[in-house]
């Protein structure tokens, strides 16, 4: 299991570019600068922009600046893409995400899938609150190594092994446990458009980058059961991980890059950086009252053990 101190503590924030930050985003970017400078770390910032249609430079642009308005400084990465460990914009990593999928397709672990996602929606009930859908098999080899080889339009997919125990520790939400085939099932590595799946790169990504702590939404802790196993079947470190809440508007739903209200253009005509900082941080847990905070003054303070373990917490 991953270990606190032994190594450099490296955090990162891995956004997608797919519209201007709202507060969640800036929830799990504060408390993941904040863990990561408590301990003396590095911060990098990787820009997700697998997804052509959704990416636009322009809120990869949005996003820094942002970031830096509120006092969230990087080491590496960002659009400049400075460090050793680039480049760190997702759409520019192919070659390493094709490198990982041969160690995988060559240890007989993906097979190809012809089922198109609006069949899988259309024949099985979505299993999670998260939409996700457990694939049925229908293409699934009964066993490994399976024989890979795609036909023009065909995804990968990985063999999960059925039973096996994915078990972590989160820093907020405590010891997990998650039968990934259960639970997740096979899931896509490439998709038949040929674009990278999220799960595969974070797993190279993380890895390949140092990255000892990754801190995100709850909507991704079960995600991260599939990246741990991901990450065993090619040999990598494990990072540690802590999943924050997701912020709700006042109807208690899952805020959007759409949530005007709550989108960082409102925040940055209603806050000052401190000011919007010490916000942050009390609905974190860190401070008592909602008072000004510096970042040194928030890293300084920064405690796991205080962050609320509710999935969402609903802003009034
Ligand atoms: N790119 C993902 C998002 O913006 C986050 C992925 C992660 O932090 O692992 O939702």
């Amino acid at each position: 299991m991953a270990d606190y101190n032994v190594k450099t503590v490296k955090g990162r924030f891995a956004p997608s570019p797919s519209g201007r930050m709202h507060l969640g985003n800036l929830f799990s970017a504060m408390a993941s600068w904040a863990s990561t400078r408590s301990r003396g770390g590095r911060w990098l910032l990787r820009i997700e922009d697998l997804d052509p249609q959704r990416s636009k430079p322009q809120w990869s642009r949005w996003i820094e600046d942002d970031l830096a308005w509120l006092g969230l400084d990087w080491d590496e990465g960002g659009t400049q893409g400075s460090g050793d460990a680039g480049p760190y914009m997702q759409s520019r990593r192919g070659e390493v995400y094709e490198e990982c999928l041969s160690r995988l397709v060559e240890a007989g672990y993906c097979y190809p899938c012809s089922c198109r996602r609006a069949d899988l929606l259309a024949t099985q009930a979505p299993h999670q609150s998260d939409g996700r859908v457990i694939y049925g098999g229908r293409c699934r080899p009964p066993q490994m190594p399976c024989r890979c080889e795609p036909r023009r339009g065909e995804a990968l997919r990985l063999w999960v092994r059925p039973g096996e125990e994915i078990e972590f520790r989160d820093r907020v939400y405590g010891r997990q446990r998650v039968d990934v085939a259960r639970d997740c099932g096979d899931f896509i590595v490439r998709r038949g458009d040929g674009a990278w799946s999220y799960q595969l790169a974070v797993v190279a990504d993380d890895a390949l980058m140092g990255v000892t702590e990754v801190v995100r939404g709850h909507d991704l802790l079960l995600s991260a059961a599939q990246q741990i196993y991901v990450g065993r079947l090619l040999g990598f470190e494990e990072p540690a991980y802590a999943h924050v809440p997701l912020i709700c508007n006042a109807q208690g739903v899952r805020l959007s890059k759409r949530d005007g209200a709550l989108g960082m253009e409102e925040l940055r005509r209603r806050y000052t950086p401190f000011e919007l900082l010490g916000y942050l941080a009390w609905l974190g847990g860190q401070i008592p009252v909602a008072e000004r905070l510096t970042p040194s003054d928030l890293a300084s303070i920064w405690d796991w053990s205080k962050m609320p373990q509710t999935p969402t917490i609903e802003i009034k």
